[in-house]
């Protein structure tokens, strides 16, 4: 079937979403313009801002793909301070940028989670819930899941990285505390408990093919998220996947199928958030606003202090600490503004694809 006539359809089987996944030339644009049309029909052409707080990147896992892995000796490890945290909590509440992510290195102790539930204590304080806070701290009990949602926080992003079980073996070390049943019970926990639930894969993986890609994405309809944050892959090294970089598409061509990646997902949900991610920039600067053209409704700019930004080092060319948060801030808003949209200053952005009462 061509491109044209598959995106007429209202049910998309696998293959019709390989098809898509695969397309070039004329037939990728026919899809770029299906997806933004639906996007600006579905959710506008506003744009949803997170201020990303990088808060720690002491991890007690071993992910083969990622450069903060706790086998990584090479990494200054460092976790904000309770201060830390709320001068960019207020700096993101002042600007309007309606909602922050504070994602973290994976940790389980409880004074990680007391120092969590004290910061998510005092941004309600401070802002009188007035502020959407995202949790993105990885696999934690239901019961945490649950005391975290009570203390105010009411979206969580937690990446399956890949739905393929099979793949996801190879790229985390086989043992309890890289299991993939385990990420997906904690998917489980978070949708029962009523958050905002987001996941995401990343994209150009060695030994992922565009049927593991098209999966992701029945994925994640069938689990019916209301967020999604998915970008690139790109190789870190440091870490035991640089060895089978030789596998991997180019850049550009991972950029590509990123794209074709989010502009299906809108297709497939076209009310959910989608967030332009950060490893989309990592490969071409313009790349976000690419993003947001073509489906993606949400930014998540770093708020994280400037000292502690260059550690969080996930992969190469990561973005660094060049721009200032206000020039940065100024240029996504002028960006954007050539694209036909405007940040959404003071507003949350909730998902419109929730249902509270599930
Ligand atoms: N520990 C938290 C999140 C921290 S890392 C959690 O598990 O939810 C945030 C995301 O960065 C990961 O979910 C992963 O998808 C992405 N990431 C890690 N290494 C990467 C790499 N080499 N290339 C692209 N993305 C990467």
């Amino acid at each position: 079937m061509s491109v044209q006539s598959i995106l007429q359809q209202t049910e998309f089987s696998k293959s019709d979403i390989v098809e898509l996944l695969s397309s070039e030339g004329e037939e990728k644009q026919q899809l770029f313009d299906a997806a933004s049309r639906i996007k600006l029909d579905n959710v506008g052409n506003s744009v949803y801002l997170r201020g990303l707080i990088e808060w720690s990147n002491i991890c007690r896992k071993d992910c083969y793909y990622c450069g903060i892995r706790r086998s990584n000796h090479r990494v200054h490890r460092y976790s904000l301070s309770e201060d830390e945290t709320m001068d960019a909590i207020r700096f993101a509440y002042e600007k309007g940028f309606g909602s922050i992510a504070i994602q973290s290195g994976e940790l389980q102790s409880r004074s990680f989670i007391e120092k969590i539930d004290r910061i998510l204590t005092k941004t309600s304080e401070m802002t009188q819930g007035r502020l959407g806070i995202t949790l993105s701290c990885g696999e934690q009990t239901e019961e945490v899941y649950r005391h975290w949602f009570d203390l105010g926080a009411t979206r969580y992003l937690l990446r399956i990285e890949t739905s393929s079980e099979q793949l996801y073996r190879k790229l985390h070390p086989d043992d309890e505390d890289h299991r993939h049943a385990t990420r997906l019970k904690a998917l489980e926990s978070l949708k029962k408990i009523g958050y905002q639930l987001g996941t995401g894969v990343m994209i150009g993986l060695p030994f992922q093919s565009v049927e593991d890609l098209a999966d992701d994405l029945l994925f994640m309809k069938r689990t019916d998220i209301d967020m999604c944050g998915m970008g690139p892959y790109v190789e870190h090294h440091e870490t035991p996947l640089y060895a089978y970089r030789n596998l991997l598409l180019p850049l550009s061509d991972r950029l590509s199928l990123s794209l074709k990646m989010i502009a299906v997902l809108r297709v497939l949900m076209p009310d959910i958030n989608i967030a332009a991610t950060t490893a989309l920039q990592s490969i071409e600067k313009n790349a976000r606003m690419k993003a947001i053209a073509i489906g993606a409704n949400v930014l998540m700019p770093n708020i994280t202090p400037k000292r502690f930004r260059d550690d969080y080092f996930l992969y190469e060319n990561k973005p660094l600490s060049s721009q200032n948060d206000e020039e940065e801030l100024r240029f996504l808003e002028e960006q954007l503004q050539m694209i036909g949209h405007e940040i959404g200053f003071f507003r949350q952005g909730n998902s419109l694809h929730y249902q509270p009462q599930r």
